[in-house]
């Protein structure tokens, strides 16, 4: 039996990474201190590794940015419009791949960047062209592994698979598939894995996610040639063939057939793959378990592990069965050690939790129990794992007998509005009494460095809680002056009170907690830090009543409640799993509802409820798509459907394409949905005209992602776009995403021009 790790995070325990990338982009360091500070990550990740006595150790799972880049990078797969910067060195022109380059008059985009399958991981797409030939740039692989064996460290390379790295790219010019460029690839790939062989790799990871989704037969007929050229050039390498994310079961034909020396699988996502895997497993072959989950913070529960170990190790023998991380442990933040402060992290809870760190340690433990070794340390090792996972099933930290009888009491009409659309529509009109294209923002204004400050001197004890709210005070009246003054019809506060839209309302809810170094890496230098979803979810008392109603004391106008809905802060949140995340998410709806109420009693009449993360929870297979927007979007409809009809209750998306799941979306009923599109110039209300979308509808007319102050006939444009296939009675005019991370010069400006546009609109549009 052996341990085997597929990869460990890359950005330092205390974001080390994340400072040097910043501080070289910023000129500060050179490329030597940076390079300096990448290699102490790397050897510091394979001494922890050591020490914890893992026996295949991944190398080249380390990036300065992103692996994927790191791969194109390789093998020289740049695109054209990158050659006038050609002659930069390899690590600025590999940062300007990533982001973009704006100097001397160049000025070159970016590639663009998506999510790494479901998780919150962003990589760099490849851009491919038709007969595309690849060079070996350079064998980032073989750096790492010659670096790692100079310093005493075997390690096994770990390379994207040939198959997974063209699936992940997207063609930039018609009459080809990028499947059609695997026999290019391969001469490159070839080339590096002989140069691997030959400076003393035995084992290469490559990582074949896609072997776990649905592929087609060409895909499968293109796996099947690659890898068995892989394996007839090079008899002296084992291939260890790694999927996660999801189940590989609907193509184990496939997958058994392939010669590789080793299978992994990940059975913390898909436990009920194992049986179909182990029915008739090739003889010669070994399987890798992906048993501690690399995606979430939870302890590994040993007992449960060990009987499936002891399952597959009577099936297949000892020494054909590995243990190991689900997947990589890159979605996991780096080391609970750091967790000191008792008050962020109770012990009670602590005790519950492993990081990447802690995880290395459990692989092994795990191992070593199922070899029948036994010491103390072992041991104990194994009872307080066992007690924790005791305490936690009882914990009263954790259940709430108010919570789950509230959701067991959930009745079928707590799902619905008193009345169907139409009929709230006409009474909502009476009620709001707004004009033709009704103009409004998605919720937050800038949060200045200003603002920043405050809350940072109020954190710190510097500045009273009297202070501060006062300060916050000025800032929303300030902010509600300049929306009457602009003319915008439903006005927001502008959320300077948040620091983060989840973590706000983590923070008021019980069954959260948070961490002082859980980061994880999200693109880049960016990481983000997840609340945790330790407990049954409730809400003890109104979490932002107070700051909506002062700001409505301000104003004649409609100023918009702003809630953060409980798909999203499942989404981005690190969730409990003893038990299914549905329920987990119609606890939160709960807490939202109570607070959608305490608003309306309030004297709010519009209400948002932002879900930008709805498409993000999509199962990675088709066949799962009905089962979780069923429980999604109902745990949406749940947190809605408490109030009166003339009440309008909106909702905001954004970051994705929403062509494929409009049916959800209509579902949800919200009265009015504000939605990202003005970067896809509108294709999006295509979708929702073919749907004929029965509700209210604010596509975006401006980006908001960039400083540029749009024009105001830029806008008009636009919306007579809109208005073209939607009717005009159900529009709305909105930027398309929250302000919060602009100026307030270009904001001020972008929206009084927007304010302009429709105003011109309505006269044009009244006089016809
Ligand atoms: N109301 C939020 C804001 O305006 C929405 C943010 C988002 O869509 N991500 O900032
Ligand atoms: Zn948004």
């Amino acid at each position: 039996m052996k341990t085997n790790l597929l990869g460990y995070p890359r950005i330092g325990e205390k974001r080390e990474l994340k400072k040097a990338n910043e501080n070289f982009w910023a000129g500060k360091i050179n490329e030597e201190e940076l390079t300096k500070v990448a290699n102490e990550i790397r050897l510091h990740n394979w001494k922890i590794q050591k020490e914890a006595n893992l026996d295949l150790i991944p190398s080249n799972d380390f990036s300065l940015y992103d692996h994927v880049l790191d791969f194109s990078f390789s093998i020289n797969a740049i695109p054209e419009r990158f050659k006038p910067i050609k002659h930069l060195s390899d690590l600025e022109l590999y940062f300007a791949l990533a982001r973009g380059y704006q100097k001397n008059g160049i000025d070159i985009t970016a590639q663009e960047m998506t999510k790494w399958f479901d998780t919150n991981y962003h990589y760099i797409v490849p851009e491919f062209t038709k007969n595309q030939v690849f060079e070996l740039k350079s064998n980032k692989a073989l750096h790492e592994f010659n670096f790692a064996k100079e310093n005493g460290f075997k390690t096994k390379p770990v390379l994207l698979g040939l198959v997974t790295y063209l699936l992940l790219g997207k063609e930039k010019e018609e009459g080809f598939d990028k499947l059609d460029l695997a026999d290019n690839l391969l001469i490159v790939y070839k080339q590096i894995l002989s140069e691997l062989a030959e400076s003393g790799a035995e084992y290469i990871q490559i990582d074949e996610p896609f072997l776990a989704l649905d592929i087609d037969e060409k895909t499968k007929n293109v796996y099947q040639k690659v890898y068995t050229d892989l394996a007839e050039s090079f008899p002296e390498l084992k291939f260890i063939i790694t999927t996660y994310f999801d189940s590989v079961e609907q193509n184990l034909d496939l997958v058994k057939s392939l010669p590789f020396n080793t299978l992994h699988v990940d059975l913390v996502r898909s436990p009920e793959q194992l049986d179909a895997i182990l029915a008739d497993y090739p003889k010669d072959k070994i399987l890798s378990l992906g048993i501690v989950d690399g995606r979430n913070i939870w302890k590994n529960n040993f007992e449960n592990s060990l009987v499936l170990i002891q399952k597959v190790v009577e099936k297949l023998g000892r020494e054909r069965v590995w243990v190991s991380s689900s997947c990589s442990l890159l979605h996991s933040p780096c080391n609970l050690e750091l967790e000191k402060n008792e008050k962020v992290l109770p012990k009670e809870i602590k005790q519950w939790l492993a990081f990447a760190k802690q995880k290395l340690t459990e692989i092994s433990t795990l191992k070593s129990i199922a070899n029948g070794e036994s010491s103390s340390e072992i041991n104990l090792a194994r009872q307080e794992n066992q007690q924790a996972a005791e305490n936690r099933k009882s914990s009263e930290l954790i259940h709430k007998t108010a919570v789950k009888e509230r959701v067991a009491n959930i009745q079928e009409k707590d799902d619905q509005r008193n009345s169907p659309f139409s009929i709230r529509q006409e009474i909502q009109h009476k009620a709001l009494n707004l004009p033709l294209f009704p103009t409004t923002t998605i919720g937050s204004f800038p949060q200045t460095q200003e603002v920043r400050n405050w809350r940072a001197a109020h954190r710190g004890g510097k500045l009273s809680t009297a202070e501060y709210e006062d300060l916050l005070k000025k800032e929303i009246q300030e902010s509600i002056e300049f929306q009457e003054e602009a003319g915008i019809d439903v006005l927001v506060h502008g959320e300077f009170e948040r620091n983060d839209m989840v973590e706000y309302f983590g923070e008021q809810l019980s069954g959260f907690v948070f961490t002082k170094f859980g980061w994880v890496q999200s693109y880049g230098s960016r990481c983000v830090k997840p609340p945790i979803i330790f407990g049954d979810v409730h809400r003890p008392k109104p979490m932002t009543v107070r700051w909506s109603e002062y700001a409505q004391s301000l104003s004649q106008l409609p100023v918009k409640g702003m809630l953060t809905g409980p798909v999203t802060i499942l989404q981005w949140s690190f969730v409990r799993d003893d038990q299914p995340r549905s329920l987990t998410c119609t606890q939160i709806a709960l807490a939202i509802r109570d607070e959608v109420k305490d608003l309306e009693k309030a004297g709010i009449k519009v209400i948002q409820i932002d879900e930008p993360a709805v498409r993000e929870g999509l199962p990675l297979k088709k066949e799962n798509w009905a089962d979780y927007l069923n429980w999604a979007i109902k745990a949406f409809r749940i947190s809605a459907s408490g109030v009166e009809d003339s009440t309008q209750i909106h909702t905001h998306m954004c970051y994705s394409e929403f062509n494929d799941m409009i049916a959800a979306i209509a579902d949800m009923d919200a009265d009015v949905i504000t939605i990202e599109c003005s970067r896809s110039q509108m294709e999006l209300l295509d979708v929702f005209a073919d749907f004929k979308y029965p509700n209210e509808i604010g596509p975006g007319v401006y980006d908001i992602h960039s400083p540029r102050v749009p024009s105001k006939d830029e806008m008009i444009h636009l919306i007579k776009k809109a208005e073209a296939v939607i009717p005009k009675e159900q529009l709305w005019v909105n930027p398309d995403c929250g302000l919060k991370t602009r100026h307030w010069q270009e904001t001020k400006a972008a929206l009084v021009a927007m304010v302009g546009a429709a105003k011109e609109l309505r006269k044009e549009f009244a006089d016809a």
